[in-house]
């Protein structure tokens, strides 16, 4: 009964003919719920494991890692992958979308057994951040281990002559992100003439992030006869133009609409005043034993300070991890976070992405983010695999439009917690949000028009004195 309950409340699985431009051969299946044990009973009587067309050596894989049914994404995904198929994937990190792409193209490379020649690779997945690469790659390992396909990951702020040499002693799969691939594409250090298949995983967040000039560029070194599949946890019209340049008749898959947020999460907002965020962070931490916590602030310099004041005022622990941090500092916050050496975790949501932690218990919005969607993304960090998972929000005067949009976007009003210690000074008003994003701050110029005026002013000049150069030189 409890089974049919859920499959009625959350398995409303429609199979939609969905863009036009796809035209009848897609199907949209969406699975609604986003955990693991929710998902498990909603595929359970569809798919197991076994069925899904996979190698004794990846089934055997597979179970060691402890997994008995396969997600919905993985139900779906996984036979049409196997069969060549280009996918276009509505999934977020925590729906087991690694295992979706990794276990199939794993198969599909033992169908074949082509010549390689030096620096050919035969799968490319891109990613945006190195640690979903490394991720990715970690993935690969796990899953392929009993099968001897050779994988590398590339990424940039490291040095680039171990990549360079394990391409040239020659590996089947590569994980990479987008910048440092190009690098050594343009050194000729691989070789794309092989590849039989592209995976984007994080589409959107690589569109975020600027990639698509790199992508673009890859793309045309890349055989035009080739399986491609796309990844993305939002479907704006960007990624639904990425994808219509590269795809083929793709199989639509999504699991988890975009706005939703797991059941298993408890979500809760603090009213408080700005000046007093850090306070109360460390006070729910000490007084609630909080052991591993991830905290999202909106700036990398609002990481760093945060991770300095929590050790110093009140003896926390703490990394942080973005952007501006090299490789070597990341892995180590991570891993230190990981083996509890560090209790507070601090991450910019751009350095968060793609991390996996197994059992995450807290999640904390110590800034709320700008756009909804990354809401969703910071909290499903928690409440995974069928966990129990809690995602707490400092909210000030500055941040409730904020509140409104987030409410509005996953259609549920979050419970609020005011704190007597802690309760707001109504006499303070709302200031303005400091972003700390460069993108932003470059619209808001362009939208300046004196600004604009003086960029024409400047551009005019300089033409001017390059007509001036070259009138003198014929002089
Ligand atoms: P991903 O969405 O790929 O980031 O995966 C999220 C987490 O789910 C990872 O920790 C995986 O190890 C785990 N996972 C993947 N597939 C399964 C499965 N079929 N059963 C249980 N856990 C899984």
């Amino acid at each position: 009964m409890r089974q049919i309950a859920l499959y009625k409340n959350y398995a409303i699985i429609r199979i939609l003919c969905v863009h036009r431009s796809y035209t009848d051969k897609i199907y949209l299946l969406s699975l609604r719920p986003t955990n693991a044990k929710m998902q498990g009973l909603v595929t359970r009587n569809i798919m197991k494991f076994t069925e899904l067309g996979l190698n004794a050596s990846l089934l055997k894989a597979v179970k060691e890692e402890g997994y008995t049914e396969p997600t919905p994404i993985q139900a779906q995904a996984i036979p049409v992958v196997i069969e060549g198929k280009d996918v276009l994937a509505a999934a977020q990190t925590g729906t087991g979308k690694t295992a979706g792409f990794t276990l199939p193209l794993l198969e599909r490379l033992t169908h074949t057994n082509p010549k390689m020649g030096k620096k050919q690779i035969r799968v490319l997945v891109l990613t945006p951040t190195r640690e979903l690469a490394a991720q990715v790659a970690d993935s690969v390992k796990t899953y392929g281990k009993y099968l001897s396909y050779r994988s590398t990951v590339i990424f940039g702020g490291v040095g680039v002559n171990p990549q360079l040499a394990s391409l040239r002693k020659g590996v089947e799969i590569v994980i990479a992100t987008p910048g440092r691939l190009l690098d050594i594409a343009s050194q000729d250090g691989i070789d794309f003439s092989a590849l039989e298949t592209l995976v984007l995983d994080e589409a959107d967040r690589m569109l975020d992030m600027g990639f698509i000039h790199d992508i673009k560029k890859l793309m045309a070194l890349m055989p035009k006869k080739r399986q491609t599949l796309l990844f993305s946890a939002t479907f704006s019209k960007e990624i639904k133009a990425l994808a219509s340049g590269l795809l083929k008749d793709p199989v639509l898959v999504e699991v988890a609409r975009e706005n939703s947020t797991s059941g298993q999460i408890s979500q809760v907002v603090y009213p408080v005043d700005r000046t007093r965020k850090r306070e109360l962070l460390a006070q729910l931490i000490k007084t609630k034993n909080w052991k591993q916590v991830l905290v999202f602030t909106r700036t990398k310099h609002g990481a760093n300070r945060l991770c300095k004041q929590l050790e110093e005022y009140s003896g926390i622990k703490a990394a942080a991890i973005h952007g501006n941090k090299s490789q070597g500092a990341r892995t180590k916050a991570l891993a230190d976070f990981k083996a509890g050496n560090v209790r507070v975790l601090v991450a910019t949501d751009i350095a968060a992405r793609g991390i996996d932690i197994d059992q995450l218990p807290h999640v904390v919005n110590y800034e709320l983010p700008n756009v909804p969607e990354d809401y969703v993304h910071r909290i499903g960090r928690t409440g995974r695999a069928g966990m129990k998972g809690e995602a707490v929000s400092l909210v000030c005067i500055d941040e409730h439009a904020l509140l409104r949009n987030i409410e509005k976007f996953t259609k549920s009003s979050i419970k609020k917690v005011e704190l007597e210690a802690f309760r707001p000074d109504l006499s303070i008003e709302a200031e303005p949000i400091q972003t700390g994003n460069k993108n932003n701050s470059r619209k808001r110029k362009h939208k300046n028009k004196e600004n604009i005026a003086a960029q024409i002013g400047a551009n005019l000049q300089a033409k001017l004195n390059k007509l001036d150069k070259k009138s003198h030189r014929r002089k």
